[in-house]
């Protein structure tokens, strides 16, 4: 059981390795200690990202939260002992995507979370990861890639993504093999840390023992085999055109170059909240269903969503009459989806509604969704359409805001007058 070092001390490793495109840490960190020869966890107590503890304290696991973000001393103990500059560390991360992503956003997020809730923050998966087989298979033309595999994506961490547009196909959640979450698990960013046997594109997750002695072996399943199944909508061309236009223009969205604002309901607001506007659409869509299954955009999509509603309400009526419980009975709804193809549905539609010209256009898909929020429960449909971090102009739309004063205004008349709100252009013009 390896033991902390003093992060500031240590030297720098003699082989390093330049991080892949868009590369996440755990990836990287897999794919040197395969480099190297040395099982990930004494790889994460040899570059410091334990951080300032005392030595000698036993280290048994990766934790979670460095996905997200590095203290300063293990920031800079990672730097210098693995070599890469603090531009290339920090494009390891996830929480600096928060400036383009509501859910990872301190700006945008509730007011009161600290930062260890926003590493819990739904939408954002903090012990696990989605993959594309073909990403992990790496490039052909790269000698690197080819022996130590391709990258797993930081982005991948993100639930509003759902595909891979580079290879045509749905991201994959679980093991095909066993079934299980492929790279973590609970509380450790890395299972079966001491495993140096493990290839960085192989499912860590431990097969199941007769006995509660014996040794679990790995499952070991190549997580680069591309005979997975490649198609969560087989025979279903226009959905997958539908929901992975959407996943384009999400991806651009999140792009480092990609707009600063963007229109919701017909007005500009920072590109981050959108995320958390996408995020609240989505999660009256399954509240309400079937109440927008006349907008789906193919009957393919309907269904996906039928099946995922039903799962949702069931679960909810079994905790609707529980006094209290009200974060869980919450959580029912707001939870993302577990299947790829369920968050493309969802995301298709909601992505389409807060893409109305304005919002009384907006309103004539959003409004039925407020109401039937309230009536199926007032405290939790409320909740849902006021949820802290989404925009002024949706929550108009939701009719979420204190309308005040005057409630013969028009829903311009508020927005206009809450301040800061320009109308997107293609409405100006
Ligand atoms: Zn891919
Ligand atoms: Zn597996």
């Amino acid at each position: 059981m390896p033991e902390a070092l003093d992060a500031r001390q240590l030297r720098p490793l003699a082989r390093s390795l330049d991080p892949l495109e868009g590369e996440s840490l755990s990836g990287y960190l897999l794919r040197l200690a395969h480099r190297l020869g040395v099982d990930p966890l004494s790889l994460y107590v040899r570059t410091g990202l334990t951080g300032a503890r005392p030595e000698g304290t036993k280290i048994t696991r990766v934790s979670t939260a460095l996905a997200f973000s590095l203290d300063d001393v293990s920031f800079d103990a990672f730097s210098r002992t693995t070599r890469l500059s603090h531009v290339e560390v920090t494009r390891l991360l996830v929480a600096p995507l928060g400036v383009r992503y509501g859910p990872l956003s301190t700006e945008y997020s509730n007011s009161q979370a600290d930062e260890r809730s926003r590493f819990v923050s739904p939408w954002v998966l903090s012990d696990r990861t989605q993959y594309c087989p073909e990403c992990l298979a790496g490039d052909r033309s790269s000698q690197i890639e080819q022996t130590h595999g391709g990258a797993w994506q930081r982005i991948w961490r993100l639930s509003a993504v759902f595909a891979c547009l580079r290879h045509g196909r749905f991201l994959r959640q679980n093991c095909p093999n066993c079934g299980e979450q492929v790279q973590g698990e609970t509380k450790n960013l890395i299972a079966r840390p001491r495993d140096s046997e493990l290839h960085p594109v192989q499912c860590r997750a431990s097969a199941p023992v007769e006995t509660l002695r014996a040794a679990r072996p790995a499952c070991g399943a190549d997580l680069a085999r591309s005979d997975q199944p490649r198609d969560l909508l087989p025979s279903a061309k226009r959905s997958r055109e539908a929901v992975f236009s959407t996943q384009a223009r999400l991806l651009a969205l999140l792009a480092p170059d990609g707009p600063d604002h963007v229109s919701s309901v017909g007005w500009l607001i920072p590109t981050a909240q959108y995320f958390n506007d996408l995020r609240t659409v989505a999660t009256l869509i399954f509240m309400t269903w079937p109440e927008a299954r006349p907008h789906a955009a193919t009957r393919t999509l309907a269904k996906i969503l039928d099946h995922e509603a039903e799962q949702r309400h069931r679960a909810f009526e079994n905790v609707r009459d529980t006094p209290g419980a009200y974060r869980r009975k919450v959580s029912i709804y707001v939870a993302p989806p577990e299947n790829p193809a369920v968050t493309a549905a969802v995301l298709e539609m909601a992505d389409r509604f807060l893409s109305a010209p304005d919002e009384r256009e907006a309103a004539r898909f959003l409004e039925p969704l407020a109401v039937e929020a309230t009536y199926i429960h007032r405290k939790v449909g409320y909740a849902l359409r006021t949820k802290p971090g989404t925009s002024f102009p949706l929550q108009v739309a939701l009719m979420a805001h204190r309308r005040g004063e005057s409630s013969t205004a028009t829903a311009e008349e508020i927005i206009t007058k809450h301040g800061g709100f320009r109308r997107a252009p293609s409405v100006c013009a």
